[in-house]
């Protein structure tokens, strides 16, 4: 096997627990290099750190998949990673729906697997690892017999690792149209046009966490997707709810799902740019009880990162403004690269030029499906606030 030796000098992120090692952190390399192949990786004097797969074509040079010398990585190494997996999610509690994998915080770098009931959507977002799909695939189908599986290879970042985009059945086909249950509530998910796997679990602990604040309130949900906090806010009793979304799609599935829960009287949908909207009704002095934010991310690379704050604090100003005395503002941001403290500075900093006070109700973060390590940066990417706006 080829033998990858990292420099002398290097962070102690990899000794640390870090399974990505960057090909400016390697000193020499033995043997062939082979895009997607298995290597050893060793200290400069020659002790082993782990095994992985390589890829010269990305920054990322190799991702360990393990730290015991002892360990193969062969099919029988994937079903018994995808068990672990399994297992630990029924431990916590998340067994209908869940995040399955979640790349690294599950040893199982670059694969993300989303679990909808009888449904496993995949995604194989380096060489390394899209190598493997058909004995990840052997491994799903042995634990759970599933009622299909999907791939939604559709991601940009596919491309980095010189890999297609992509998106199909890696079992015969089946109707990718399906209701998945949460909270008590049904929503439809559309597997194949959905929005990354098709439904965003990861805010799934957060929908519960307006049930108090939305009774008897006037709400209004902006970039709502498919309306999954909009039907909880109905739900849970507010009086009215407002959703909006650019997306034409996932407004009008917004709109069936409110009737699939027998909403439809309290929700409204409309197809707007949510920047655009909210300044008007900012002008306008339109007020609201609750208003909710959940924004795409706004970057995915370092340098944007003020931009994205800036939006952030634009977006969230606008939220206040529009907010009666009193009100509650609930607010998300998936972006990785902003983390948790800068969030919470940029919520700050909005309150001020509003010039509102801020009381927090909950800071909270992804699902606890989608584990957080302590060891590996941006593993907390998603912030959620909830704050009453005086
Ligand atoms: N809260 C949702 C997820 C929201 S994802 C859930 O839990 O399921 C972000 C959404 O913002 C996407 O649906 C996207 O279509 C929408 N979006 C992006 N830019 C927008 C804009 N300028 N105005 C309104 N919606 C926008």
């Amino acid at each position: 096997m080829t033998k990858v030796f990292l420099k002398k000098k290097i962070q102690n992120r990899v000794l640390l627990g870090h399974p990505w090692i960057f090909g400016n952190e390697v000193g020499q390399i033995d043997g062939e290099v082979n895009p997607g192949d298995i290597v050893d990786v060793f200290t400069h004097t020659g002790v082993f750190v782990g095994r992985g797969y390589i890829n010269p074509q990305s920054q990322i040079l190799v991702r360990l998949l393990t730290r015991d010398k002892n360990e193969q990585i062969n099919d029988g190494f994937f079903l018994q990673r995808l068990q672990k997996a399994w297992d630990y999610r029924k431990k916590i509690g998340y067994v209908e729906n869940c995040r399955l994998v979640f790349g690294e915080a599950d040893e199982l770098p670059a694969l993300v697997i989303d679990k909808f009931n009888d449904y496993l959507v995949i995604q194989t977002l380096a060489l390394g690892i899209d190598r493997w799909k058909p004995a990840i695939v052997a491994a799903l189908e042995k634990i759970f017999s599933p009622k299909g599986i999907y791939e939604r290879n559709d991601v940009p970042v596919r491309e980095l690792e010189g890999l297609p985009q992509q998106k199909g059945f890696l079992s015969a086909p089946f109707d990718t149209n399906i209701i998945l249950k949460e909270n008590g509530l049904k929503f439809h998910v559309d597997i194949v046009n959905g929005q990354k796997t098709g439904y965003f679990l990861d805010q799934q602990d957060n929908r519960r966490a307006i049930q108090h604040i939305v009774k008897g309130a006037n709400v209004l949900e902006a970039f709502c997707y498919t309306g999954t906090f909009s039907c909880h806010a109905a739900h849970y009793g507010a009086k009215s709810v407002l959703g909006l979304d650019i997306s034409e799609n996932a407004v009008a599935t917004a709109r069936r799902n409110a009737e699939l829960n027998g909403l439809q009287d309290k929700c409204e949908f409309q197809a707007v740019n949510a920047f655009d909207q909210l300044k008007q009704w900012t002008k306008e002095d339109k007020k609201f009880d609750v208003v909710i934010l959940d924004p795409p991310a706004f970057t995915k690379s370092r340098e944007n990162i003020q931009k994205a704050i800036t939006g952030y604090k634009e977006i969230n100003l606008r939220g206040m403004k529009l907010l009666k005395p009193g009100g509650f503002l609930v607010t998300a941001s998936c972006t990785n690269l902003v983390d948790p403290s800068m969030f919470l500075e940029t919520i700050h900093l909005a309150a001020k030029d509003a010039r509102k006070k801020l009381r927090q109700v909950t800071f909270m973060t992804q699902a606890q499906d989608h584990p957080i390590l302590w060891n590996i940066e941006n593993t907390t990417y998603l912030k959620f606030l909830i704050v009453e706006v005086q």
